[in-house]
């Protein structure tokens, strides 16, 4: 693994060529690594150079990065499951019937295992009971906050689908808007203004400043949110 030392703190590279991508190097920070992306063809040195330019950046965000409860993969790092901006403490209960369940109980998440669940198997299942209860969770909290958008701007979408995306939080393509089921995690405000962002691209398809200020008028907050969202490496597309 590529690394890049800054004031002492070593920080993993991971690199991406993409044949999508013309000429320019694009990065992404987040909490595990700088995350660089190039055309196919590149020279190493170009990266190198590019990253010794960012470095102030870099090192900047990835601080704030390690600092913040950020969307994750790994739901069960530290026992907390992040929901709608906080962390709740997990405990695991051993059931006795064949069923699962997860419940938030007097600021506690509480899973029960199916009867006898193995050991070996615990970890696995958690990861999997967790996603598909964010999974359920997003579908309605997004929906909701989709309908109260078209109500209050008269935007009109035909359908809602929720996705495991790796790098971003939704997409929209033509009336159709996509979410990516982690975004549960974030603050509720969050959550809005992601919803405001992919609603905002069935009228303006770029991010032109049609769109800026069609987002503005829908989240006068946007600065403020986008920068939470800077702040933790994702960009929305
Ligand atoms: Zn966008």
């Amino acid at each position: 693994m590529k690394t890049i030392t800054i004031n002492n703190f070593t920080i993993p590279v991971r690199l991406t060529a993409s044949a999508r991508r013309k000429r320019s190097i694009a990065m992404q920070i987040d909490q595990q690594w700088v995350h660089i992306r190039t055309p196919l063809r590149f020279r190493m040195q170009d990266v190198d150079a590019f990253l010794q330019k960012k470095q102030h950046r870099i090192l900047k965000h990835w601080q704030k990065a390690q600092q913040k409860a950020t969307i994750t993969n790994d739901f069960v790092k530290g026992d907390a499951i992040p929901f709608l901006g906080k962390n709740y403490p997990l405990d695991l209960v051993h059931g006795w019937s064949t069923k699962w369940s997860l419940e938030l109980l007097h600021d506690r998440f509480q899973l029960t295992l199916p009867k006898n669940t193995n050991e070996s198997q615990i970890g696995e299942l958690m990861q999997k009971y967790l996603k598909k209860r964010y999974m359920q969770q997003s579908k309605e909290i997004i929906s909701r906050e989709v309908i109260r958008c078209e109500k209050e701007f008269g935007c009109s979408v035909q359908e809602i689908y929720i996705k495991n995306y790796k790098a971003k939080y939704g997409q929209c393509i033509w009336q159709e808007v996509f979410f990516s089921y982690k975004i549960v995690q974030f603050p509720l405000c969050i959550i809005r203004h992601i919803v405001c962002h992919e609603l905002a691209h069935i009228e303006h398809k770029n991010h032109g400043p049609h769109f800026k200020a069609l987002l503005r008028q829908m989240d006068p907050e946007t600065p403020k949110h986008e920068q939470r969202i800077r702040e933790n490496g994702i960009m929305l597309e």
